[in-house]
């Protein structure tokens, strides 16, 4: 028989409490502190972490809780996955890893992408026929036996082989990774080999992407990969962690391997229970019921834990105690917060928070509930709390969306609207224009940061920006672009900037979560009915129109792209919450067009990071996706011209959605693609103004006038030039204004030869 599991938590964050990674990362990249003084760091936040969770009283705890920049790229490492154009450069083991994850100057980094339906952002490896498969890299094993030393006994985790594979590119076309699943598997079993010999009990192999849709050919790849596994002679005790949703059939393969544990995510789709009481495989194994959502901030119903969690008892061996997916994606601790707002913060759960729901659920468990009494009784309360808030359920706001007719969402005719805006705009053809932001100068910074720490006032601070907005203002018209913008200098992010405007969300100071590598983002909670108690964007955009004659665009952040970066509530159907975010920004887009703005740019970069894993998930999203967004934008009149900003270049299966979206203008990343977008759209029938980028952002270069005025020939072979915008592929908040200036000098040249 096999150690137990117990309560357990499927990983946590590692980015630092204080973001101590994130410094020391940025620190040793700049060349100001070498990599003793990094691996120092890392060390003793591994340190702190395994102590901490095992202080608080974990049954068992994760091992692997730590990276330098990302888990897929571990995997890369650990097995041997290195492309020949790295390893080439001659540096050390750790150098070559950040070659990988950040480029060098003779060398781009891997490509990075998406982590299933979450914020965070893995790096592609590169699969091809030369990979060779090894155990090259024991860093696993090593952290297994420093944790040992401290005392604790981890159970090492990693990505599992078929996600790896699932998740790699091929390094040459036409080859597919999943042909080196076997040669894989072997290194696998090496590790778990040395894992066995170090004393390991358990290891965890994580595979996510067992919640999409996988052809049978994979499961038949899943099974054969865990027994192989399963069989070696000499391995520790094998979790395969199942989380972001059902597995489906991929339960019951991995149920028929010889896998001694199978953790199930119970929180994020409800079938998922009912699959595991259905199969019959899993009952002489372990099975980690994640009850705890690893995922979302909100303090857990630990009564329908307890209810979940019995409902199985019969259906697994041992059942234990978990988190429906690793801790990475949430805050570190809700008491780090004092600024958080009093009413809520009770109702909120971060990953210290979890931890200690997830022993008090073990305990309940093994022990009893009334050994925990205290603990199930305060839970109770703030489950109770939050429910009968009243600024949870604003009526206001519920009568107004139950009086929406379809007529709300629906605009005139685009023949209209379209003569009605010419007549006011009076653009030339290929009209340039911006995505909004412009560089966040150090003043800027600066004086945001002052305000926040009260060394200047609101009047000063305000003044400042007014003063950035006429500078902005002044260099668009310098460089002779045609529609204008403010520039964006107000805002720190463009969605927390409107979560501190609306009732309804709560922001915080410290909840960073890790987006990719050292970077974090700040997710705004959005726990309540949404109401806007007052305008806010309208003085900026007619501040900076009454500098110019040229037409001032307004620039939102639409519904869909407010929740894909927020926490968002668990207690009511995604698309009730962008309905209430939607009015909100509905009443703004009025404002702005009564405070006689005639643009409007209602940026959804994020319409695609929220399709569901599920193809038969995916109609259902688009269509409150696309709902919400024209219930925003279809509030003002025929001679509005509404713009829409999509940030990425494969449409794929959002490319329907995007022609539903019945923007009057769409601008859509495209540069690195040359344009390829543009057949895409042509071939759904998209008959709307479209901007293409002609220059990439995010890189420093500066593309020259030839280059872009290529791309927009390009452009006009697929676009009629009536319908074509010209444009950068996204905001330039992130430059700074020397490439800036020459660039949009360089994009307004282009578009001036073309007109020509
Ligand atoms: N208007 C925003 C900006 O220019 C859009 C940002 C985005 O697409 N992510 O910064
Ligand atoms: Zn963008």
């Amino acid at each position: 028989m096999t150690s137990k599991i117990g309560s357990t938590v499927l990983g946590y964050p590692r980015i630092g409490p204080n973001r101590e990674l994130k410094r020391a990362l940025e620190s040793y990249w700049a060349g100001r502190s070498g990599e003793a003084e990094l691996r120092e760091v890392a060390r003793t936040l591994r340190e702190n972490t395994w102590r901490g969770l095992a202080e608080a009283g974990l049954d068992t705890v994760p091992g692997t809780t730590f990276s330098y920049y990302d888990q897929v790229l571990d995997a890369a490492v650990t097995f041997g996955a290195v492309p020949t154009r790295y390893a080439e450069l001659g540096l050390g083991a750790l150098d070559t890893y950040f070659a990988m994850a950040r480029g060098t100057d003779a060398v781009p980094p891997l490509e990075m992408t998406k982590w299933f339906d979450t914020n965070y952002h893995y790096l592609v490896p590169e699969i091809g026929p030369d990979t060779r498969f090894a155990l090259t890299d024991t860093t696993v094993v090593e952290q297994f036996r420093e944790a040992r030393k401290l005392g604790v006994e981890t159970r090492p985790v990693l990505v599992g082989p078929l996600t790896f594979l699932l998740l790699s590119k091929p390094a040459t076309d036409g080859f597919d990774p999943l042909d080196k699943l076997p040669e894989l598997t072997d290194a696998y079993g090496r590790l778990l080999g040395e894992l066995h010999r170090a004393g390991a009990e358990w290891v965890q192999l994580d595979e996510p992407a067992l919640a999409a849709d996988r052809t049978p050919d994979e499961l038949d790849a899943l099974r054969n990969t865990y027994r192989r596994l399963g069989d070696l002679a000499e391995r520790p005790a094998i979790l395969t962690a199942c989380y972001f949703g059902d597995p489906g059939d991929a339960l019951g393969a991995l149920a028929s391997t010889p896998v001694e544990g199978i953790a199930l995510d119970l929180v994020t789709e409800p079938s998922t229970q009912d699959n595991a009481a259905a199969t019959t495989g899993l009952r002489d194994k372990v099975l980690v019921a994640g009850v705890v959502d690893g995922r979302n901030v909100w303090r857990a119903d630990l009564d329908r834990c307890l209810t979940t969690a019995a409902t199985l008892l019969g259906s697994a061996g041992e059942i234990a105690l978990g988190t429906s997916c690793p801790l990475l994606h949430v805050p570190y601790d809700v008491d780090a917060e004092p600024g958080l707002d009093p009413q809520v913060k009770p109702w909120l759960s971060f990953a210290a928070q979890k931890v200690g729901e997830v022993v008090t659920l073990g305990r309940a468990l093994r022990e009893g509930r009334d050994v925990v009494d205290a603990e199930l009784a305060e839970a109770r309360a703030a489950v109770a709390d939050r429910a009968s808030a009243e600024r949870v359920r604003n009526h206001r706001v519920r009568a107004r969306l139950d009086s929406l007719r379809p007529a709300d969402s629906q605009r005139a005719d685009y023949a209209k609207r379209q003569a009605a805006q010419e007549k006011s705009l009076r653009l030339p053809p290929l009209p340039t224009t911006t995505i909004g932001s412009f560089p966040q100068t150090t003043d800027v910074r600066k004086a945001r940061a002052a305000l926040r720490a009260g060394r200047i006032d609101q009047a000063t601070y305000r003044q400042r920006m007014r003063d950035e907005v006429e500078r902005v203002i002044a260099l668009q018209e310098d460089i002779g672009l045609d529609v204008l913008v403010h520039g964006e200098p107000e805002r720190n992010d463009m969605v927390q900037y409107f979560a501190e405007r609306l009732d309804g969300f709560a922001t915080t100071d410290h909840g960073w979560v890790q987006s990719y590598g050292s970077r974090c983002v700040r997710p705004p909670i959005l726990f309540g009915d949404v109401h806007r108690p007052e305008p806010m964007t309208a003085e900026w955009a007619e501040h900076a129109q009454r500098l110019t004659d040229k037409p001032v665009k307004g620039m939102l952040t639409g519904p869909v792209t407010m929740l894909a970066w927020s926490f968002v509530r668990d207690d009511q159907p995604q698309a009730d919450t962008a309905r209430q975010v939607a009015l909100a920004i509905r009443d703004e887009v009025r404002d702005l067009e009564a405070a006689g703005i005639r643009v409007v740019q209602v940026d959804e970069p994020a319409l695609r990071e929220l399709l569901p894993l599920r193809a038969d998930r995916r109609p259902a999203y688009l269509d409150w996706a696309v709902e919400s967004f024209r219930l925003a934008t279809s509030g003002v009149s025929e001679a509005t011209q509404i713009h829409t900003h999509l940030c990425y270049s494969e449409f794929g299966d959002v490319i329907d959605a995007i022609v539903a979206l019945d923007a009057d203008v769409t601008s859509i990343e495209a540069a690195r693609s040359r344009m390829e977008v543009l057949a895409d759209l042509d071939e759904v029938g998209f008959d709307r103004g479209v901007g293409p980028g002609v220059y990439d952002i995010h890189s420093p270069r500066v593309p020259g006038v030839e280059e872009m005025a290529e791309l927009l020939k390009t452009a006009v072979q697929a676009v009629p030039a009536e319908r074509l915008w010209v444009n950068p592929d996204c905001g330039l908040k992130t430059r700074d204004y020397a490439e800036v200036e020459r660039a949009l000098r360089n994009m307004a040249e282009a578009a001036h030869r073309l007109r020509a």
